[in-house]
């Protein structure tokens, strides 16, 4: 069975405490879990080893950075690196969320770099992708999300995609109320999985878990969880409340 995944991407948002506090709620209320069915957060790097210390022992409850630099070590201010999330037993990092290529100039070159350093420090990756509304509008959308992907992921060998999910993550559904459709999550899910298996073939195409980012809710996520090649979500503003949150993990706990 393919692993199913919600991730919680709270970006810059919550104070410790709001963030303990919030992360305690979940946990409270969270389903049954397995290795098939997996939850994450995502806090502020600052915010990650006390988050971290509050699911450790929990099964199946991790959590990610939201971003690395590309180099070890070295003269980058504010930066840290995928070994230093590695040493603090940070599990996982997000890369190439359109946050970071829109605002850090995040280019697919700098991220094929970052998932190299990712994968040199031993981090499981959640690689985003997605397109802009121009390009939805053009009809242009699948061979958008393709470039992506070849361009920043399609030198890795084939071992490498057993520690990789992708988010399909449309930027115009991203923080805008405005969800992907089912019907058009599922198509362009299925698209990626195409591209995967004409470069790796089937077999690892079906096993690569992908999640949908956009928009995300509770009142959503069964449908858009329901599609055959959706396996779970990567959620922002809906990840910040502990009942919403909740209720897409039930969701996904829930889909088939
Ligand atoms: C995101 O930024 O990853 C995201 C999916 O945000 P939202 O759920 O708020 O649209």
């Amino acid at each position: 069975m393919r692993k199913k995944i919600v991730a919680g991407n709270w970006k810059m948002n919550l104070g410790l405490a709001e963030g303990c506090q919030l992360v305690q709620d979940v946990l409270a209320g969270m389903p049954t879990l397995s290795a098939e069915r997996q939850v994450l957060f995502a806090p502020s790097l600052l915010h990650l080893t006390q988050i971290q210390a509050l699911v450790q022992g929990k099964e199946f409850v991790r959590v990610a950075a939201q971003n690395c630099h590309q180099e070890k070590r070295g003269a980058y201010t504010g930066e840290v690196s995928a070994e230093m999330l590695h040493s603090a037993g940070i599990p996982v990092v997000i890369l190439g969320h359109s946050e970071r290529r829109e605002y850090n100039a995040e280019s697919d070159a700098i991220l094929a770099q970052k998932l190299d350093a990712a994968r040199g420090a031993d981090l499981d990756i959640i690689f985003c992708c997605g397109e802009p509304l121009s390009v939805r509008d053009a009809g242009s959308q699948n061979a958008f999300v393709e470039s992506q992907i070849r361009a920043a992921l399609f030198h890795l060998e084939a071992s490498a995609w057993s520690r990789i999910a992708l988010a399909y993550e449309p930027i115009w559904a991203i923080g805008t109320g405005r969800t992907a459709s089912s019907a058009q999550a599922q198509e362009m899910h299925a698209h990626i999985r195409n591209v995967l298996a004409s470069q790796y073939g089937t077999t690892l195409a079906e096993r690569v878990p992908i999640l949908y980012g956009g928009s995300c809710k509770p009142s959503n996520a069964a449908e858009l969880f329901a599609c055959p090649d959706v396996d779970g979500g990567l959620i922002g503003g809906a990840s910040l409340q502990a009942a919403d949150f909740l209720g897409i993990i039930q969701a996904m706990v829930a889909a088939k």
